[in-house]
């Protein structure tokens, strides 16, 4: 159902030249190994391309081939005849002081797998039953003709291993592993890419998550946790937002845990507050409520106020909506 969307796209990149290739803020392994990815494929067809995104860029995905040349300024749009964002479910997730510029770009494509995507672009490919960003990409360097070599590969392979959280979540199909088995074929480690990807962290994200986990908080039957980061939390450890990735998934670990919610302070007086859940609830529908979104199983909004008041706050709003949404329900 897809073909043509596919085939506009390969057009796309046949007729122009300078490509401009952006993904979402606080990037990922999806979001980076699909800006990484489809810049090498482009590379290959002899384009020329620049990668960008807003935000730094993990230290555990540096070691991706790329990485330290993607670019952190905000991009000159006269300079591109065509403009890739990929990864990004909402068009303002590019960034703040990246937005406008990439919006000048004349031609916009978006490719993404973001679930109530509000669509946006000259050509718009939103694939909300892909696993992940880098998946749809597999599928675009075959239409392309692009053969996989081992860096491709491995950028790939890093997004698919990272949104379907190590082939667990529900996204996890034969499709994806035989896609997985393809990119491995082709030169991607995996043993050596879940290394510096999960077994690459500091000392102080320990001591860090060692704080998280002394705020977790049982809610519902213990159906909902929640967890707190705070600014002194970062300060005393000497860490910064981008070390917490991840932790919210030990919230989830607990058996009767059905959602999960971590708020993290920031600087700018805003909450973020991270969503997870398993089984049947969606949280995507509940963080839309409140001007974010998601998947289904993994989502995100922020709020502004205090972080003691917007913790009570959703605690709440999250334990009415667990109790409407399971009704009838056996998760
Ligand atoms: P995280 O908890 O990691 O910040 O976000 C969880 C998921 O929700 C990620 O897949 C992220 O891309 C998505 N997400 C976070 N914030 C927003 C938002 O404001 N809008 C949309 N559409 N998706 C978001
Ligand atoms: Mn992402
Ligand atoms: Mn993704």
């Amino acid at each position: 159902i897809y073909r043509e969307t596919i085939d506009k796209i390969v057009e796309a990149i046949r007729e122009h030249h300078r490509f401009l290739i952006v993904t979402h803020i606080k990037p990922d392994g999806d979001a980076v190994g699909s800006l990484l990815g489809l810049s090498f494929l482009l590379r290959r067809l002899g384009k020329s391309v620049t990668a960008c995104t807003q935000d730094p860029i993990p230290t555990t995905l540096e070691f991706l081939a790329g990485s330290e040349s993607i670019s952190h300024e905000v991009p000159q749009p006269y300079l591109y005849d065509v403009a890739i964002l990929v990864d990004c479910g909402d068009f303002p997730r590019v960034g703040s002081s990246f937005a406008e510029a990439v919006g000048r770009v004349p031609f916009l494509i978006n490719i993404d797998h973001h679930y109530g995507n509000v669509p946006f672009g000259d050509i718009c490919w939103v694939n909300a039953s892909a696993s992940s960003t880098c998946e749809m990409l597999y599928h675009l360097s075959s239409a392309l003709s692009v053969p996989l070599d081992r860096e491709i590969a491995t950028h790939l392979y890093t997004g698919l291993l990272t949104d379907t959280g190590s082939f667990r979540f529900g996204n996890t199909n034969q499709k994806v592993l035989e896609i997985a088995a393809d990119l491995v074929g082709a030169g991607a480690e995996p043993a050596h890419i879940a290394q510096q990807i999960f077994d690459s962290a500091s000392p102080q994200r320990l001591k860090l998550l060692a704080r998280v986990l002394s705020s977790v908080a049982f809610h519902a039957d213990a159906r909902l946790a929640t967890a707190e980061l705070s600014l002194k939390m970062f300060d005393e450890t000497g860490t910064s937002s981008m070390d917490s990735d991840g932790f919210i998934n030990q919230l989830r670990s607990v058996k009767s845990v059905e959602m999960a919610m971590v708020f993290r302070e920031s600087a700018e007086g805003l909450v973020h507050i991270s969503m997870r859940s398993k089984g049947k609830v969606d949280v995507a529908t509940f963080a839309q409520t409140y001007g974010g979104g998601g998947h289904r199983q993994a989502a995100a909004f922020r709020s502004s106020g205090d972080l003691q008041t917007v913790r009570a706050k959703f605690t709440e709003e999250a334990r009415n909506y667990l109790m409407v949404n399971s009704k009838g329900s056996t998760v």
